[in-house]
């Protein structure tokens, strides 16, 4: 299994802004380093959701905000290793649309909110067109 090793303090942020935007999809960046196949994120950087009339079942980055997470990633020598948004009342289970907008090589970190509580989180990488799952793996504080 892959994996994807994650700061606890960003786990923690996007766990929170997950609750904080049910019952909308809250969206974002994971910012880090490609080790391998392993991804190692050290900081989650948050953007809005550019899909406003679906907020509560699709999510959309605009593309400026790539760049200016790029940016960001780059002053600490990191950068984007992937997206993480919410499924709220869903599974943390890849949708057909999230499969649609995914890029190989980046993770996808999946967090389902039922009732406004941020319940399991699961991360995904696209390979081959398809969905494999990553270990993930939480370090530090
Ligand atoms: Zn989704």
């Amino acid at each position: 299994m892959r994996i994807l090793r994650i700061r606890k303090r960003a786990l923690d942020k996007i766990l929170n802004l997950a609750e904080r935007d049910y019952p909308n999809e809250t969206c974002g960046l994971m910012l880090g380093k490609f080790e391998g196949d392993e991804k190692i994120v050290f900081g989650a950087y948050e953007t809005k959701n550019a899909n406003q009339e679906r907020a509560r079942d699709r999510y959309e980055i605009d593309p400026r905000d790539y760049l200016k997470a790029e940016e960001k990633a780059r002053e600490f020598g990191l950068e984007i290793v992937g997206v993480y948004h919410s499924h709220p009342d869903h599974p943390d289970r890849p949708s057909e649309f999230d499969l649609k907008r995914a890029f190989e090589g980046y993770s996808y970190l999946i967090v389902s909110v039922q009732n406004g509580k941020a319940l399991s989180y699961r991360s995904w990488t696209l390979v081959d067109g398809k969905f494999l799952e990553e270990e993930v793996v939480i370090f530090g504080f």
